[in-house]
């Protein structure tokens, strides 16, 4: 199948209010041209040089949103360019994206990445560290950064069970922080494996990589 077939038929499923990141990390730029032409505007990467590159190379109007997990000292590469952070998973990040979005005079929009999985290798907050954070006091004063919702990775298992059950938890999680922010909008979760659970679960961004551009 190619680029732009597999693209038009996961587009052709998801709900109109679902948006589509497609996961281009270790793609060449010939396979993101093919589904820049077939209308894809979002490209979700893992690593910053990777992503810069491609930045540097590819046509200005793509979207470049950050996945993967961000070293504080990175965070000043992307800083001209990104247009959504998903992985933030700490108020020392959070503060550094805000002092290099100020030099640029920017405001980067953010999710935070809460831990969600079984797995103790996924990064991210829970709960509570995601409530310390948004109600501390520097946080308001952070003027150049805009938190618009969370993030999270499932158990990669096949028990369907325990995925559909860690993505519902993070959907519990995404509403009681809708109720203290009022411009949450964002829920990032789902990738090739799990997406139609995660839309059913109330997932309103979906990363999809190896179903678009083949396996990695
Ligand atoms: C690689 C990656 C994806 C896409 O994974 P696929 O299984 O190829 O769809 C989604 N989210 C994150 C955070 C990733 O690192």
């Amino acid at each position: 199948m190619s680029i732009a077939t597999n693209l038009n038929t996961i587009k052709a499923t998801l709900p109109k209010n679902v948006t589509l990141v497609a996961v281009s990390k270790t793609k060449p730029n010939s396979a993101i041209i093919k589904a820049y032409e077939a209308g894809q505007r979002i490209f979700g990467e893992n690593k910053i040089q990777e992503m810069s590159q491609k930045w540097e190379d590819l046509p200005k109007d793509i979207e470049w949103h950050m996945i993967g997990h961000v070293q504080t000292n990175k965070v000043k590469y992307m800083a001209p360019f990104v247009h959504l952070i998903h992985g933030v998973d700490s108020f020392k990040l959070l503060k550094e994206i805000n002092k290099q979005a100020k030099k640029h005079d920017r405001v980067i929009k953010c999710l935070l990445q809460i831990h969600i999985a079984e797995e103790t290798t996924k990064f991210g907050l829970d709960k509570n560290e995601l409530f310390e954070i948004i109600n501390s006091e520097s946080f308001k004063t952070f003027e150049n950064i805009q938190v618009e919702g969370l993030m999270g990775m499932a158990t990669f298992t096949d028990d369907q069970k325990q995925v559909r059950k860690e993505f519902s938890n993070l959907k519990t999680i995404f509403n009681s922080l809708k109720q203290e922010i009022d411009t949450i909008n964002t829920l990032s979760m789902g990738m090739s494996g799990d997406y139609k659970i995660a839309i059913e679960e109330g997932s309103t961004m979906v990363r999809i990589g190896s179903s678009i551009f083949g396996s990695r």
